[in-house]
């Protein structure tokens, strides 16, 4: 290890409990809730595994009043969960590791859809400013002081069953909305009691539930204390440079760590598209010099250089990740072996986030093992033995090929990557070049970069391959990962397909890839509707051309609601002087003027332009596994055995597809565990656990 990184890996003592190094998996939705127990304690063990010191868990309901349905929520709501969490702490303990558990009450934020209860709040106002503006109606009710009292004791209950399950680290949440958060500010806490009214009064419901929590369990277990400080640090105190500073002064020795954050999902998780790593630092960076008690915090940090000046400067006691550590498990083992070049660096692109808008278990798009360690028995760093000595050839280097040949190179094949271009990267290459996407370069960095240090792989830049140069060479096993293209096709408002539009002035993101340089005005007319459509817009603005975006959706580039990027996209295109027109459809283009449409009432305007940009629909590229299949009675001659598409060139997709597609077939290759797809379900009392004998009953006994 560079002894640069030495104090990385220090142990750090919270309360009762040490950590044995500074390596800290804060609470991060994972959407593993009590439906999927064995997918939850693989996904978390693999971590603890890879050196994380504490692993933590996501949000854990401590009651059926904070029901966050159909956002998935694990849940500590009576003793039949303990045993259901138990299986995790187990895996994190086999590893040296500390649990700790996010024990979460999300008050007025959550709408209680499946237990019907009315969401509690300070004093009856709706959290109404999700960045999910449409998830509900329920508007939630007044708390009275025995209701405060009621969730206090909902809170120890659930720390002692935590404490059974043999959780080290047990939390009390006032963050991102939910209920500790709406009593620390005023628009949301306007009672007139001991709780309402002055900082300390504000103050009073989280002071009280740290204290109860420690009560209960605090001889045991480190109480952490997760709380938001953006918006209380923009707000004067009269007794200190803001109410942040007031609020961590006041509560300074109350709990045994500060685990300290941003308040809304967009800038707590932000997208690296507009946020660099470490920005929450300018929000959270006085917190340690205002308490003793270690403090964690995160920042995106995948280098260990930053993490190091974090501890060093006096920031951070604690290096923090949610994202790092989901890119990549191994992380701090990588750094503790001198393998820093090793680390899979999260690209801040939010897939993670979105599967938990989606509702589904986290994917990654560095980590395409996230998530499936238990049900597919994928380790991220461990690998079946190739199935025979056949090479395998690779056709096509972007995202689906360099992960497949690198999977395959792992397990011991010799691979041949050839593609076309004389570089690799496919897709990558261009769209890394727009502006904010650089970061995600990471993805074909990494994989070229362990690719080129392996003798059991040969690269082929500038080779492009057709039928005939596959049989020749004779390889058993073809992957066939040569992307996909942009149409012009179009939709109708039914969302039925309506044609194409083939004129001059009309370009793909293919044309401008390869080099067209569309005639301005342009109108961008994006139904794809993730982030390529807004990114070309500012692209294209940039080179000083007048921009005009309109989409069918009603936001531009709306599915980026689901990765945090959507706020600032708008943000973006008005920044680059680029218009605006939604709910609209595309439907005419003479090559002087566009007619747009209202998707809702035909209502017509034209829009003056001179060309157009379709970000819409794609297709696979697979002429070539086409032609190979055709072709299917030469293959025993050629020594070839399968051939099979994947990526694009199988189903276009996001690049995370693509990924998680080059990763399938690279592992189920005359794999043993070739139909392994193991379905997981809920822990209970009766139920005998065969991946986790250990952890079939609780841990400790409940008290
Ligand atoms: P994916 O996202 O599925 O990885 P990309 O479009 O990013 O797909 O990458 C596909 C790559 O395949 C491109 O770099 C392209 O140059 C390459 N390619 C396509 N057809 C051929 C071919 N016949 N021979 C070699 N390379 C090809
Ligand atoms: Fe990072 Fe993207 Fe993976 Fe999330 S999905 S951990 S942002 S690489």
């Amino acid at each position: 290890m560079n002894p640069r990184y030495d104090i990385l890996f220090e142990p750090v003592a919270i309360g009762p409990v040490t950590a044995p190094n500074r390596f800290y998996q804060v609470p991060h939705a994972s959407g593993m809730t009590e439906a999927n127990p064995r997918i939850r304690a693989a996904f978390r063990e693999t971590k603890a595994e890879g050196g994380w010191g504490v692993v933590s868990t996501g949000a854990v309901s401590i009651h059926p009043s904070s029901d966050d349905s159909p956002l998935p929520f694990a849940r500590l709501w009576d003793d039949n969960d303990i045993r259901s969490h138990a299986l995790t702490t187990e895996a994190v303990h086999r590893h040296g590791a500390l649990a700790a558990i996010e024990l979460w009450h999300g008050g007025a934020a959550v709408m209680n859809r499946t237990t019907r209860v009315p969401p509690l709040s300070p004093s009856g106002v709706p959290w109404a400013a999700t960045h999910v503006g449409f998830m509900g109606h329920q508007r939630p009710r007044t708390m009275s002081e025995a209701d405060l009292r009621q969730v206090i004791d909902w809170q120890v209950a659930a720390a002692r069953r935590a404490r059974s399950a043999g959780f080290d680290i047990v939390y009390v949440y006032a963050g991102m909305g939910y209920l500790g958060y709406e009593f620390l500010l005023p628009e949301y806490n306007r009672r007139t009691d001991a709780y309402g009214g002055s900082m300390e009064n504000r103050a009073r419901f989280v002071r009280q539930l740290l204290e109860a929590t420690r009560d209960a369990v605090g001889a045991d277990c480190g109480v952490a204390l997760r709380v938001s400080l953006e918006e209380l640090r923009g707000r004067p105190s009269e007794t200190h440079e803001s109410e942040a500073h007031e609020l961590v002064d006041l509560l300074a020795d109350v709990p045994d760590l500060w685990d300290v954050k941003m308040d809304s999902s967009p800038t707590d998780c932000g997208a690296s598209r507009f946020r660099p790593e470490g920005a929450h630092e300018p929000v959270i960076d006085f917190v340690r010099r205002v308490t003793d008690r270690p403090v964690v915090g995160v920042g995106r940090f995948t280098s260990p250089d930053t993490m190091a000046s974090q501890v060093k400067r006096g920031v951070l006691d604690l290096i923090g990740a949610a994202r790092a550590s989901i890119a990549d498990p191994f992380l701090p083992a990588k750094i503790r072996e001198g393998r820093e070049d090793d680390i899979r660096e999260c690209i801040g692109c939010n897939i993670c986030i979105s599967s938990w808008h989606d509702g589904v278990p986290v994917r990654c798009t560095q980590n395409a093992t996230a998530g499936e360690e238990w049900r597919r028995n994928w380790h991220p760093e461990r690998f079946e033995p190739a199935g025979s000595d056949g090479p395998v050839l690779v056709v096509g280097g972007g995202p689906a090929g360099l992960e497949a040949a690198l999977v395959l190179a792992r397990r011991g094949y010799a691979v041949s990557l050839a593609d076309r271009r004389e570089e690799l990267g496919g897709r990558l290459l261009f769209e890394t070049a727009l502006p904010g996407l650089a970061g995600w370069a990471r993805v074909q960095h990494y994989r070229l970069n362990a690719l080129q240090q392996m003798a059991n792989v040969e690269l082929y830049p500038g080779s492009e391959l057709g039928a005939d140069d596959v049989l020749a060479m004779q390889h058993p096993h073809v992957a066939v990962a040569t992307g996909s293209r942009w149409t012009r096709s179009l939709w109708s408002p039914l969302e039925i397909p309506a044609g194409h539009l083939e004129r001059p002035g009309v370009y793909t993101p293919d044309d401008l890839a390869a080099g067209a340089e569309p005639e301005g005005p342009v109108l961008v007319f994006d139904f794809d509707n993730y982030y390529l459509g807004g990114v070309l817009a500012e692209h294209l603005a940039d080179r000083g051309l007048d921009v005009h975006y309109a989409t069918p959706a009603g936001h531009a580039s709306a599915w980026t609601i689901m990765t945090n990027e959507q706020p600032f996209v708008h943000q973006a295109l008005q920044k680059h002087g680029v218009g605006l027109s939604t709910l609209v459809r595309l439907a005419a283009f003479d090559g002087r003027q566009a007619t747009l449409e209202n998707i809702f009432d035909g209502q017509v305007h034209t829009h003056l332009c001179r060309s157009v940009l379709l970000v819409g629909h794609r297709e696979p590229e697979d002429a070539l596994v086409r032609a190979l299949q055709q072709r299917q009675d030469e293959w025993s001659d050629a020594g070839i055995t399968s051939v099979q598409a994947v990526g694009d060139a199988r189903a276009p997709g996001a690049i995370v597809h693509a990924v998680y597609s080059g990763q399938e077939y690279a592992r189920l290759l005359e794999s043993r565990d070739a139909t392994r797809w193991l379905r997981d379900q809920p822990v209970t009392p009766e139920s005998v656990d065969e991946a986790y004998p250990d952890a079939s009953s609780p841990v400790r006994s409940v008290t």
